[in-house]
């Protein structure tokens, strides 16, 4: 394939953009190379500024689960555009969305919608704090919640619990509130609590991990979770950014059959457009200002343009719950294919999926939190990205990404992703 005007505006946009990207991972950092820049999009195909065609599996990193230019979605938008892009005055579609979001998820009385999923998890924390006038958390390494402060925490040395910053600019103070636990390890988050007893407001948890490849969290582990938090006044958070909207209807709360206290949204809900929501139930959304103490706001939330392409696109998936099981068949087809072409390979390998997330780990260790999942051969990784690209096959530029089906992609473009997989793995 030939990138040769992606390649240039690349050199241009590096001029006068940090990195040449607006969010690191597009920089292709991870494996390599210069990253392509896309021209449009339909359905399952990426075209990029050279006129190649590609086959998606990061749909913006989740919201394009019906594929690319959503006709409905497209439609929405462009009729609510002639009609004025933000007031900063309440609409009418800001409660239809609210509503059919509060009936599309478990446990959730009310929602308010930000920007990004960023804006949502870090307001979720602030709302938890407030509640329960407590001031750590906990996450887990590997989980991802956005870039605000808070979250970017990395392990402590030694036996300390509390984390320390892993971006500079982040402030020890800020470090020391967020406490760092292993994923799938119910010992360890139990030590942690114990350890920091009535002062830790929330535990923060992606319920399915899509952020370290996709991890699937331990049977009894969520539960486990949930049953501390019950004894210990703790509010479970549930970051949806990824799986809310796509591993089911009502999330992985409903997929999973457990309740967060709080469950944050963001990628599907906005149909492509920048979304993000937090909701709960009654007792702790009263708590946001204006009714309650705790102060959140947005110029742009609830923007007509974001409520209306998400609007669209929850109706869609509201209407056709088999949109869900379609996905998840089309993802298990592909893992059979996968595996079927890497156990005719001496590649160690771990191929995890749930629902329509997927990812393949080039180890021989199970992966199921950072620690294993850090334990793939990023060089292999590299290679079969690469390769993977030259045969019309977009990936995500990293082994620490989940892949996204959506439902664009038809049996034949699985076909045609298995068979680049073969070629693929052939020259590793
Ligand atoms: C993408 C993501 C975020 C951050 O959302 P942005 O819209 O990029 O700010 C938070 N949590 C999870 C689980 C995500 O996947």
């Amino acid at each position: 394939m030939i990138y040769k005007r992606s390649s240039a505006l690349f050199a241009e946009a590096s001029a006068v953009i940090p990195g040449g990207v607006n969010s690191p991972v597009r920089a292709f950092k991870a494996v390599g190379g210069e990253p392509i820049f896309v021209k449009e999009a339909k359905g399952a195909y990426l075209y990029d500024e050279d006129g190649n065609r590609l086959i998606d599996y990061i749909a913006s990193w989740g919201p394009m689960i019906l594929g690319h230019a959503y006709e409905p979605v497209i439609s929405a938008v462009v009729e609510k555009a002639k009609k004025g892009t933000s007031f900063g005055i309440p609409t009418e579609i800001e409660t239809q969305i609210a509503r059919l979001a509060v009936s599309m998820v478990p446990n959730i009385d009310k929602i308010r919608f930000v920007n990004s999923g960023t804006e949502a998890c870090m307001s979720a924390v602030r709302l938890a704090r407030g509640f329960t006038k407590r001031e750590k958390i906990i996450k887990f390494a590997g989980c991802y919640h956005g870039h605000s402060d808070a979250f970017l925490i990395q392990a402590g040395s030694g036996a300390v619990t509390f984390g320390s910053p892993n971006s500079p600019g982040v402030t020890q103070g800020t470090a020391k509130d967020t406490l760092l636990a292993r994923y799938n390890d119910l010992e360890n988050v139990e030590q942690i609590v114990k350890a920091n007893k009535d002062e830790i407001a929330a535990i923060i948890i992606e319920p399915v991990a899509g952020n370290m490849g996709c991890i699937l969290p331990a049977d009894g582990f969520l539960e486990g979770l949930r049953s501390i938090c019950d004894r210990e006044g703790i509010l479970l958070i549930f970051d949806e950014v990824m799986t809310g909207f796509r591993m089911a209807r009502g999330g992985a709360q409903e997929l999973l059959n457990i309740n967060a206290d709080i469950v944050t949204f963001g990628k599907v809900i906005g149909g492509g457009l920048p979304v993000g929501a937090f909701a709960a139930r009654d007792e702790i959304m009263n708590y946001l200002a204006p009714v309650g103490p705790v102060y959140q706001a947005g110029t742009l939330s609830g923007n007509p343009l974001a409520m209306a392409a998400g609007l669209a696109m929850l109706t869609t998936l509201n209407d056709q719950p088999e949109i869900f099981s379609n996905l998840e068949e089309k993802t298990a087809y592909l893992h059979e294919g996968i595996e079927k072409v890497l156990s005719n390979t001496t590649l160690d390998y771990q191929i995890n999926r749930l629902g329509s997330m997927i990812s393949v780990h080039f180890t021989d260790t199970p992966v199921v939190d950072f620690e294993t999942a850090a334990k793939g051969n990023n060089d292999t990784f590299k290679k079969f990205f690469h390769g993977m690209l030259a045969e019309g096959i977009y990936l995500p530029p990293s082994a620490f990404e989940s892949w996204f089906l959506n439902d664009a992609l038809s049996y034949a473009d699985l076909d045609k992703t298995i068979e680049a997989i073969e070629k693929t793995v052939k020259k590793l």
